[in-house]
């Protein structure tokens, strides 16, 4: 009686997660002992390495959003999009190191802002996931963006003569750190219900539905245009 309750629940919450789910697969899914959702896209092994974000920087982040989004508040909720980066950097440990050090920065408007850069993951080139900022919470990784995203960042170091569409492709290529970028994003696309169109480059972050930025800044980016997100988006 027991684990027919718990089977019982298990559908249930399965239901509220996938409303787009059948009630035949749901159904089938009585049988098995984990849900539809769990099986589709599992939550990734994910290495929690924060950096220091506590009062001060929340300060800086409530100031930030009062200016370019006229939001007063540091508090990611209901993120819509996912956009995704790469570090220009040749480890996670540096990308780290940046955003940690909340180094003041001049995003076009003229003047030197903090908080500092940050997003809320990094991707090492084996495969190991780091969440550096909750996902409660706004990163400054993309402009316009802030407000209504969650930022990942891809270890990609840049080759002179080489831009951004190759070094996205040095990604693309290299099999564990796809593979584990692929996981994380199925797993948030289906937590916040975000659409794979709504995960895009920071090279296409200005041409977002979800773009705002009340200073009249916009991003000059030059990583993950659309080409290569269509080759990601197409093995989600
Ligand atoms: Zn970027």
């Amino acid at each position: 009686m027991a684990r027919l309750t718990r089977i019982a629940f298990g559908v249930a919450a399965a239901l509220t997660l996938c409303a787009s789910f059948s009630a035949a697969v749901l159904l089938s899914a009585a049988f098995a002992p984990t849900s539809v959702c769990a099986a589709t896209a599992p939550r990734p092994p994910i290495t929690l390495k924060l950096i220091p974000f506590g009062d001060t920087r929340k300060a800086q982040m409530v100031d930030y959003s009062q200016r370019h989004y006229h939001q007063h508040t540091w508090r990611l909720t209901a993120p819509k999009v996912i956009v995704l980066h790469h570090t220009a950097g040749a480890n996670w440990q540096s990308a780290w190191n940046t955003f940690a050090a909340n180094t003041a920065y001049d995003s076009g408007t003229g003047r030197l802002e903090k908080p500092g850069v940050s997003a809320h993951f990094i991707i090492a080139k084996d495969g190991t996931i780091y969440q550096c900022v909750r996902l409660s919470m706004r990163a400054r990784h993309a402009i316009g963006m802030n407000w209504s995203s969650i930022g990942i960042e891809f270890v990609q170091e840049p080759r002179s003569g080489r831009n951004g569409h190759w070094m996205d492709q040095q990604i693309l290529n290299r099999t564990r750190q796809v593979r584990a970028g692929l996981r994380l994003v199925r797993y948030l696309e289906l937590r916040y219900g975000i659409t794979d169109r709504n995960v895009i480059g920071h090279a296409m972050a200005n041409n977002s539905p979800y773009f705002k930025d009340y200073t009249g800044i916009k991003n000059a980016a030059g990583d993950w245009f659309a080409p290569e997100v269509r080759a990601f988006r197409a093995r989600l």
